[in-house]
């Protein structure tokens, strides 16, 4: 049975996390999205809510779990009796940091298998860090987080007072400027 695991931060979920989970699923007998505290980078949702949103947007499939970790992945990918380690690549940003990351964790763990699926086309230009700046401008995040995911953002990040666009529509403080 292989078990694999999909560590990463999800500060939140984005379709193109989901595109992996759904196209290494068929990969592997079992699926565990390991969700990463990484105080380091200080994230914008906490580990709890994190964790809850991806195991809402993952409800559906089967073979999936959602755990929370701190520490090493490698040291939790032997406590869930792991033997794959699945991460996403888009081109360019993030081949070093996967490369790096890929051959210090076989240094640490020479018995797990890094295993990069290339981003689909559509996604290559998404990323948590961009999702979260866009969602406190007010952008839409149509198509490109869940929805649940969405309506989290809009609770963290209320419109801004100012200039706001999303889907079209503009919100304008100053109601003079309307004609
Ligand atoms: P980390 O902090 O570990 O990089 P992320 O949540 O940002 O955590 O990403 C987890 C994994 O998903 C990483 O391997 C990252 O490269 C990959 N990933 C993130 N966004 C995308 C995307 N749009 N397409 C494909 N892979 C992605």
């Amino acid at each position: 049975m292989v078990v694999a695991v999909y560590p990463g931060t999800f500060d939140p979920l984005t379709c193109g996390h989901m595109d992996i989970i759904e196209r290494a699923l068929p990969l592997v007998d079992k699926l565990i999205i390991g969700i990463y505290e990484n105080p380091a980078k200080r994230p914008l949702f906490p580990l709890e809510q994190r964790a809850r949103l991806v195991k809402e947007a993952v409800s559906r499939l089967p073979n999936v779990e959602v755990k929370a970790f701190k520490g090493l992945a490698v040291d939790f990918i032997h406590q869930v009796g792991g033997k794959v380690m699945v991460r996403g690549l888009r081109a360019g940003s993030d081949f070093e940091r996967e490369f790096d990351m890929a051959l210090m964790n076989r240094n640490l763990a020479p018995d797990i298998e890094v295993i990069c699926l290339m981003t689909s086309s559509q996604y290559q230009f998404l990323s948590s860090t961009l999702i979260k700046e866009v969602a406190e401008l007010g952008g839409c995040l149509e198509g490109m987080v869940p929805e649940h995911v969405a309506v989290a953002l809009k609770e963290r990040f209320p419109m801004p007072t100012k200039l706001a666009t999303g889907k079209g529509k503009i919100k304008i403080k100053n109601q003079k400027l309307r004609r």
